[in-house]
């Protein structure tokens, strides 16, 4: 990929910033929705705050509709949530793009990280993987996946390969990994996950064939030179094991800043499997003031019409989060400490 180092738009100009962080000039940001069905209320606010965020640092805003997985996709679901969006005045500033066009890009990072030693083939039905388990003694919590224990790293003890999976034990000169991935989230601190121990060696091509979403997010977020993933907090467990993928492919890691979830009327994380209502792109400045709401953000009260009431956000924005805030790997925390497993 023909990306800069370090994931700015090519031409951009590097100014350095007084703090010496890294400078948001050529700021990208992106909003990725999967067309399982047309955006509800909560996955409007991870729009809102990913909108915000490149407007208010003078970046871009693009669309990325996340249809590899395709028997979850809902025909015309994509065209739906682009009329949902321009509805509310959240209007990317290129044309949006589809994972499901895009295999050649995810087939030549796999293939690199084959080559590097990086990504094997793995035979395992799920029955193979939990009888492997049981014998290590690993028993499945009420809501935890068990780590995948590594069964064929060294070979597919004459199965046929059925999936390809990342290690998380070495990085590509073969040294091995030591302790947790650290990284720092702009809203929510200081964040580790030990991904071989908790995660195992995750897949990168299903069984099924299908790309995987953590590789095909990595390979897309550096192809399009993001430089600040904004999502639903739902996916804060998700950015481990993409930094991992990261470093494996010698990619930069974009800032990351996860944004707060909506919950249902039982009490449950809104979403298109529990069934969660579009919210209604007819009235779109009631619904984004909704989502604004849930990001802390004032009502607008003067605002007539979507774009009065983002204006108004973006300057507010502006003042939260500014151009400075440190973020990446290895920076401090500037909020208390918190950490996420899976
Ligand atoms: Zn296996």
């Amino acid at each position: 990929m023909a990306e800069p180092a370090d994931g700015r738009e090519p031409g951009s100009t590097a100014v350095v910033s007084p703090s010496g962080a890294p400078p948001r000039h050529g700021c990208v940001g992106r909003f990725a929705p999967s067309p399982t069905g047309p955006l509800h209320a909560g996955s409007l606010v991870a729009a809102l705050a990913s909108w915000l965020d490149a407007h208010a640092h003078g970046g871009r805003w693009l669309v990325r509709i996340e249809d590899v997985d395709t028997p979850r996709c809902i025909p015309g679901a994509d065209r739906a949530i682009l009329a949902q969006l321009d509805a509310c005045g959240l209007r990317p500033d290129a044309p949006p793009v589809w994972q499901s066009q895009r295999a050649d890009l995810y087939q030549a990072a796999l293939d690199r990280m084959r080559d590097a030693g990086l990504a094997y083939p793995c035979g395992c039905s799920r029955r193979d993987i939990e009888e492997a388990q049981a014998a290590r003694g690993l028993v499945r919590g009420r809501h935890a996946a068990l780590p995948y224990p590594g069964t064929c790293r060294d070979g597919l003890h004459g199965k046929p390969a059925r999936a390809w999976r990342l290690r998380t034990d070495r990085d590509a000169a073969g040294r091995a990994l030591a302790g947790p991935v650290r990284w720092t989230d702009r809203d929510h601190g200081a964040q580790a996950q030990d991904v071989e121990r908790e995660v195992g060696d995750f897949v990168l091509r299903r069984a099924d064939g299908l790309w995987a979403y953590q590789l095909a997010v990595v390979v897309d977020d550096a192809a399009q030179g993001v430089t600040d993933v904004v999502r639903g907090l739902d996916l804060l467990d998700n950015t481990p094991r993409q930094i991992l993928l990261q470093r494996a492919l010698g990619l930069p890691t974009p800032r990351y800043l996860h944004t707060p979830l909506v919950a249902g009327a039982d009490g449950q994380k809104l979403s298109k499997q529990n069934g969660a209502q579009a919210f209604d792109a007819a009235r779109p400045l009631a619904s984004l003031r909704q989502a604004a709401r849930v990001l802390g953000l004032r009502e607008a009260p003067g605002a007539q019409q979507p774009a009065e009431a983002l204006s108004a956000w973006t300057a507010e924005w502006k003042t939260r989060y500014r151009p400075t805030d440190p973020a990446g790997p290895g920076d401090p925390p500037r909020a208390a400490l918190s950490t996420m497993r899976t």
